[in-house]
């Protein structure tokens, strides 16, 4: 649900350089960008023409991608900046230097034992063979389901997902879950349509090539990717697509135990669920029941020879970052080059920081805030929260197609949001997980299973308010439905989102639009299924329901409109519409409550010329300056909520009718056309 941005970073002068070369002090040398740069204007460009080419134009042309990436938004710097940094804490702490609690010690040796590629190379698969062989010794498939459980325990993905989640019913306490899985690419559709017949093409080839690495000659190999084919495709088929699942009672079926192994009679549940260790239930939420009874035929039909071949790949794949050189390279070729353009793998160090941080993220967080949060920012993006919150009270009390009953929960959830800024008050305990320097395979799957277990032991038991989802040092922000809540971490509190020494124009055109837009997502097409307790409950009239589906279909036919690749692959409207309507209601929220707070939209010009409330939008559509590979751009169509970084400024800007007044567009330019779609 958050603000994706991904990648990494560089300067203008960057296409001769080779990423890899470069060191967390060479990153960390390099300032970050300011909240909003004049210099990224392309003054060219008419504001009221298009103002995403205006805000961005000069920077876009100054900043092609870095062979290392994919995408390249003027917000990655920051993310280089938190990688290096993080790779500072972590040479420090492998070092043995420090305080050197055990929670310095595990983080040090998790990244130290996946630094060391020769140590990796030399052992080769020798680290994989236990797990190899118990797959190889696989005789009956009544033993499947306890091999799968196993398999999970080490995060590797076969067939299905298995965890907990909030009870949608009552979302103060937690149950077990089931969901569709068990697929590498990226969405369904890559199995399924025509759109990705050579994508298909080259996965094949892949596989093979992943088989032949692990020592099959090419005949076998071959009949290998195929036997994954077969499994990954009928998976795909049965899986429900992403659209469907934005529609929350399509994803969540509350089911007896034994109501669920009735659907895969073939499969032991009791089995699996001994092997990984899930406290005892009684019933479960099935996000997919459809899927689940998809798999019966398949366990029935599929030979042993094939699941054996399966369970090989789902193996070598899921755990292949710490597989020895040939596997990386492989797995690098088709899913980063092949499938979303880019051109170099990322060096070694930035892998092993964002290993660490996955596995580690919390010991790792409290090292980071330590380094580099400050209490001031908290306080200032807290006061911007509440003016934020303040601005949402009242536009609901002043919408004009909601009835009062409506308005009056709607306002009762909003005062139920929690805020959760910077880093959680109370660290994870990691006292239980076993890290040993220089056994990175071992490494990554006890702390897979570290996560799991803990996922699973909520199984039955209350939800803990006090626990994040997300690491302290993400440069992203999210909204929770069934918590109520949004996060805010201390990632993303620092310049080009945020800074303290920018004025109230840059940040509320900045990061305060996504707080706004963060809070929008309680009120958006999922959230708003969600009462103030998170719970699945339908809180409004028939008549307000009709009201916001018909002007929600104004952003689905608005989106849907714009090309995002090549002349062919669209925005898809009801994919986005989320993100969308959180983006148009985030921008309103912030700026009204920007104007609360400083009272100076038209204010003292900047040095530039600029009003306050241009700076405003300026910053706000800088935000989302970005190139990205055109690979990047079809599967980001295809599966990624947000719409493309142009359409997140066009598309919202056009809706907006204080960015026509601050720039004075005339009626029926391309920025202010005749029709303006709201919902918030
Ligand atoms: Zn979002």
């Amino acid at each position: 649900m958050g603000r994706i941005f991904c990648a990494i970073v560089v300067g203008a002068a960057a296409l001769s350089w080779a990423a890899h070369a470069e060191t967390p002090a060479d990153v960390l040398k390099k300032p970050l960008p300011p909240v909003f740069d004049p210099a990224a204007i392309d003054q060219s460009v008419e504001p009221c023409f298009d103002f995403y080419q205006h805000a961005c134009g000069a920077w876009l042309k100054a900043s092609p991608i870095p062979p290392d990436q994919q995408i390249w938004w003027r917000i990655s710097q920051l993310d280089e900046h938190i990688r290096a940094a993080l790779a500072a804490i972590l040479e420090e702490a492998a070092a043995g230097h420090g305080a050197n609690t055990q929670s310095r010690r595990k983080i040090g040796d998790y990244y130290a034992s996946c630094l060391d590629e020769s140590e990796i190379d030399a052992k080769g698969l020798k680290p994989f063979a236990p797990e190899l062989a118990r797959i190889a010794a696989l005789e009956d498939k009544k033993e499947l389901a306890e091999l799968v459980g196993h398999l999970h325990l080490l995060g590797t993905k076969p067939l299905f997902s298995f965890s907990s989640t909030q009870d949608y019913t009552d979302a103060s306490m937690m149950i077990a879950q089931a969901d569709q899985d068990g697929f590498a690419l990226p969405d369904r559709d890559y199995y399924l349509t025509d759109e990705f017949k050579e994508e298909r093409a080259a996965y094949r080839a892949h596989l093979a090539r992943m088989f032949s690495l692990l020592g099959d000659g090419a005949k076998k190999a071959g009949a290998e990717a195929e036997a994954v084919m077969h499994v990954e495709t009928t998976l795909a088929n049965a899986a429900m697509g992403l659209v469907r699942r934005r529609e929350p009672k399509n994803v969540h079926h509350k089911m007896t135990l034994a109501e669920f192994a009735k659907l895969t009679p073939s499969f032991d549940w009791m089995a699996y669920l001994a092997e990984v260790g899930a406290p005892a239930f009684a019933s479960l939420d099935v996000s997919d029941p459809d899927f689940f009874e998809a798999l019966e035929p398949l366990l029935k039909s599929v030979s042993i020879a094939d699941w054996k071949a399966y369970l090989r790949w789902t193996v070598v794949h899921g755990l292949v970052s710490s597989a020895p050189k040939p596997f990386v390279d492989e797995d690098f070729a088709f899913f980063d080059r092949r499938l979303r353009g880019q051109a170099e793998i990322h060096a070694r160090w930035k892998r092993c920081v964002d290993a660490t941080d996955e596995q580690l993220g919390e010991a790792l967080g409290e090292a980071y805030v330590e380094r580099e949060f400050s209490p001031a920012a908290k306080q200032r993006v807290l006061a911007m929260t509440r003016q934020i919150e303040k601005a949402m009270e009242t536009a609901i009390e002043t919408l004009d197609w909601m009835s009062d009953k409506t308005k009056a929960r709607a306002l009762e959830k909003l005062a139920s949001v929690t805020n959760k800024i910077g880093y959680p008050d109370k660290w994870r305990d990691y006292s239980k997980l076993e890290i040993v320097r220089g056994d990175a395979l071992g490494n990554m799957e006890r702390a897979s299973g570290f996560e799991i277990r803990r996922q699973l032991a909520k199984i039955g038991k209350a939800v803990d308010p006090g626990e994040w989802s997300a690491t302290p040092a993400t440069n992203n922000a999210s909204y929770d439905p069934q918590m109520n809540e949004i996060n805010i971490p201390a990632g993303i509190l620092q310049p080009p989102n945020f800074a303290m020494k920018e004025d109230d124009a840059a940040n509320y055109g900045n990061v305060g639009v996504v707080i706004g837009h963060e809070l929008t997502h309680g009120f958006d097409d999922e959230g708003r299924h969600y009462d103030a307790h998170g719970n699945l409950q339908d809180w409004w009239t028939k008549k307000d329901t009709e009201a916001f589906e018909a002007r929600a279909s104004g952003f689905i036919d608005e989106y849907g409109a714009f090309v995002a690749v090549a002349k062919d692959i669209h925005v898809d409207g009801k994919l986005t519409l989320g993100e969308n309507m959180a983006d148009n209601g985030g921008i309103r929220l912030s700026f009204n409550a920007f104007l609360t707070a400083s009272g100076a939209a038209t204010g003292a010009k900047d040095s530039f010329g600029h009003t306050p409330a241009q700076r405003f939008f300026l910053s706000y559509a800088q935000g989302w300056c970005v190139n990205s590979t055109d690979e990047f751009a079809k599967e980001a169509a295809k599966t990624d909520p947000h719409s493309p970084g142009k359409y997140r400024v066009n598309g919202v800007l056009v809706n907006t009718p204080a960015f026509r007044e601050a720039f004075a567009c005339k009626p029926g330019a391309p920025m202010a056309p005749a029709t303006m779609y709201r919902v918030w």
